[in-house]
């Protein structure tokens, strides 16, 4: 099932339900690429019809936004829960852990990569990562990058590079490195290399993530100043 939000269809699902759609693609259905969709994303969309078609393309797209939610639940829809990329990321790990899925992390800079490895290493002691590569490489090399990670046989692609440049390469490369799920995770490596802390339990379990996030990074506030926009547009427009 899914909602639109100002013609962009968000996935209502859960962890679960997203798990189960990885585990599927692994095991011979079709490559599954999965695509975190937020409030600015969906404004930017509108503007970018490469952006908006790669979303409408997804074999995924999860709700990552409180913004999101609440518009939701404004206009009387379904959406009440938030999968966010960074949870579906860490949940997809532990799973490839548990069946010896080959993962790769692409994206961030070099010491950032390696540590968000060691760190995944930490947490889950079986995961096999295939291959690391740092995001810093020119836009003719995308292929080459793309065929390194083939080589690696990997079964699940992290690419974190922000946007729209991690679109930019899942849409144009995504396909020729074989992975069988791709997903755009932006920031999360130096989350997890303990570059970028996440915000306090409490705070995230209210959905008051973005304020932690904004007090740490003021300069993010045009970037945000995009949820107010989106919340009356969304409900004024109905779908
Ligand atoms: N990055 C990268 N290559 C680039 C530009 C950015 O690998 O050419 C990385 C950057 O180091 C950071 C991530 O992409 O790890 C961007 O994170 P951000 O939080 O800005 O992502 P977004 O908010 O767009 O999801």
């Amino acid at each position: 099932m899914t909602e639109t939000f100002l013609d962009v269809p968000v996935d209502v699902i859960t962890t679960e339900a997203a798990l189960e759609a990885a585990s599927a693609a692994i095991s011979g259905g079709a490559p599954l690429l999965v695509v975190a969709v937020n409030p600015e994303k969906v404004i930017k969309a509108e503007h970018d019809p490469d952006l908006r078609s790669f979303i409408a393309q997804a074999g995924l797209r999860i709700p990552d936004g409180v913004g999101l939610i609440i518009a939701s639940r404004l206009r009387g829809g379904r959406l009440r829960e938030r999968v966010t990329g960074i949870d579906l990321f860490l949940a997809l790990c532990e799973r490839a852990a548990a069946h010896g899925w080959r993962i790769y992390l692409l994206g961030a800079r070099r010491e950032v990569v390696e540590d968000a490895a060691k760190e995944l290493q930490h947490r889950f002691p079986r995961i096999t990562i295939a291959g690391l590569r740092d995001g810093y490489f020119a836009p003719d090399e995308a292929q080459s990058v793309a065929d390194e990670v083939a080589a690696a046989r990997t079964d699940l692609l992290f690419v974190a590079l922000g946007s729209p440049l991690q679109e930019n390469f899942l849409r144009r490369s995504g396909e020729r490195t074989g992975a069988r799920v791709l997903m755009g995770v932006g920031g999360s490596f130096d989350v997890l290399a303990g570059r970028v802390p996440r915000a306090p339990q409490a705070m995230r379990s209210v959905g008051l993530e973005w304020l932690y996030r904004l007090y740490r990074e003021p300069w993010r506030i045009r970037r945000m100043a995009a949820l107010p926009v989106f919340l009356l547009r969304t409900v004024r427009h109905r779908s």
